[in-house]
């Protein structure tokens, strides 16, 4: 006799926010759920890290009150007076020189551009949502669109280095509706969140939830295979453990599915071709504040990084005994020469970068306590022209394989706010397609 549906387990493989929120509403509905992280911790990309004696994300991480997913979930869990909210600002290095970027006065000094550009960039800017209402700018590739509304100069000079760091070189290409949104959740004066106990109180408080409604959370043991079955899915563990599912969610990059999937799987599998950038991250301890800006990009200053996120001027600096926590990154693909190069060369090279950057706040005599080098290979998914109708459905075919990944989030801002709302989207159709199956093994009993 076969197993009930009803006492077949779910198995979501990954464990970042994602798979947590997966697993926690599938708990909450009382669903048998197996979690499965292959890495040592939970939190996947907002996983938890250390320096100097102090938890820090690998990846600088914040809540913006626009996060309308992730905010009502933390209030679930009784984390929303955990956030603490800080009016953050921004600056701008160029050509090795740095400006704030807050008010229209800081633009009128921002001489990077020519007088005539910066009244354009900051006219066009205001009026830019209005701009893009009513266009397809899924058919129109960002370049075209912003030189068109700001002018071949701005595109070159600002622009293209500013909202092109995720993406290098394929930038122009992607949609415009994707920095269309993009301009929805960030402006350069904005509220920004950071929890208290750092980004693994959340992490911690959803496994507790998901533990106490009976899931499994096994952690550094990764999938191995997902073989198809008439009414489920196999899942082999790395351990050599089977388990039997009703179904899977699968929030790993499609890519990474693919290589665990048995053929039958592979062929009903997306056949959306899409590239990932990866990231390059250094995290520097300081005993010296820089500027203050939360997020200074940084261009043409002889830097291999892209950008500077000051956390410290979000998080305070408390928590790190008085100290600096200072973030920069360059986004790049996974077979980059940058991606294969030892931390200890980064680490190197990235510090003597810094200090070039900032010599009146790095002096001589200012320390940088300790470096450490992050990198993640699948980062952002790469939309191209019409992806919005190519975009992978949450199931896999006819099988009983869900996708929530980030190649999923488009046209948002992959985020935590974005995974949290995608999870709630995707457990609703893995509970419906439950009681459908729910219905028909009774009918046919
Ligand atoms: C530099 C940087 C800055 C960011 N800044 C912000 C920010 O300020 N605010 C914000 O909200 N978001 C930010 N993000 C984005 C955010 O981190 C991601 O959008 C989000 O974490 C994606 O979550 P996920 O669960 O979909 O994927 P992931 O976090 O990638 O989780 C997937 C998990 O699957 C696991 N896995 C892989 N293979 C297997 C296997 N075979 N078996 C089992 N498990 C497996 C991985 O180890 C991983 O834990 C940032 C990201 C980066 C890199």
């Amino acid at each position: 006799m076969s197993t009930p549906i009803e006492s077949r387990p779910v198995v979501v493989i990954g464990g970042g926010i994602s798979g947590l929120t997966a697993a926690y509403r599938l708990t909450r509905a009382s669903i048998p759920v197996h979690l499965v992280e292959s890495a040592d911790q939970l939190g996947g990309l907002g996983m938890g890290g250390e320096i100097g004696g102090v938890e820090i994300e690998r990846f600088y991480h914040c809540v913006m009150p626009t996060d309308e997913h992730l905010l009502p979930l933390l209030d679930e869990l009784g984390l929303a007076d955990a956030i603490r909210w800080q009016r953050t600002t921004m600056g701008m290095n160029v050509d090795g020189r740095r400006f704030p970027f807050n008010s229209a006065v800081d633009l009128l000094r921002f001489t990077p551009l020519r007088l005539a550009h910066r009244i354009r960039f900051g006219a066009v800017s205001l009026l830019l949502r209005r701009l893009g209402r009513g266009k397809d700018l899924d058919n129109t590739r960002t370049e075209d669109w912003l030189r068109s509304v700001y002018g071949p100069t701005v595109w070159q000079r600002l622009l293209k280095p500013l909202f092109g760091a995720k993406f290098g070189d394929a930038f122009g290409e992607v949609p415009a509706r994707y920095l269309y949104q993009r301009l929805g959740r960030e402006s350069n004066v904005a509220t920004r969140g950071y929890p208290e106990g750092t980004y693994r109180a959340i992490v911690d408080r959803l496994r507790t939830a998901i533990e106490s409604g009976g899931g499994r959370v096994l952690c550094g043991v990764g999938v191995q295979r997902v073989t198809l079955g008439d009414d489920g899915a196999t899942v082999r563990l790395v351990t050599g453990e089977e388990i039997a599912a009703q179904s899977v969610v699968s929030t790993v990059p499609i890519p990474l599915l693919a290589s665990l999937a048995d053929e039958p799987l592979r062929a009903e599998l997306p056949q959306v071709r899409l590239d990932y950038q990866g990231v390059v991250n250094a995290v520097f301890l300081l005993d010296q504040p820089l500027d203050g800006h939360y997020w200074a990009p940084v261009i043409n200053c002889d830097t291999d990084f892209d950008g500077v996120v000051e956390m410290s001027a979000l998080t305070g600096t408390e928590r790190l005994g008085g100290r600096s926590l200072v973030y920069v990154m360059h986004y790049c693909g996974r077979d980059s020469a940058l991606f294969a190069e030892s931390e200890q060369e980064i680490a190197r090279r990235w510090t003597a970068q810094l200090r070039a950057l900032y010599p009146d706040r790095l002096t001589a005599a200012a320390t940088v306590e300790e470096v450490r080098i992050f990198k993640a290979p699948f980062v952002e998914p790469i939309p191209t022209l019409g992806y919005h109708e190519r975009m992978p459905a949450a199931r896999v075919g006819d099988t009983n394989v869900f996708l929530a990944t980030t190649a999923q989030i488009y046209p948002d801002v992959t985020s935590w706010n974005s995974s949290v709302g995608l999870a709630d989207r995707v457990v609703r159709e893995v509970m419906n397609n439950r009681e459908s199956a729910g219905r028909r093994a009774v009918a046919n009993a």
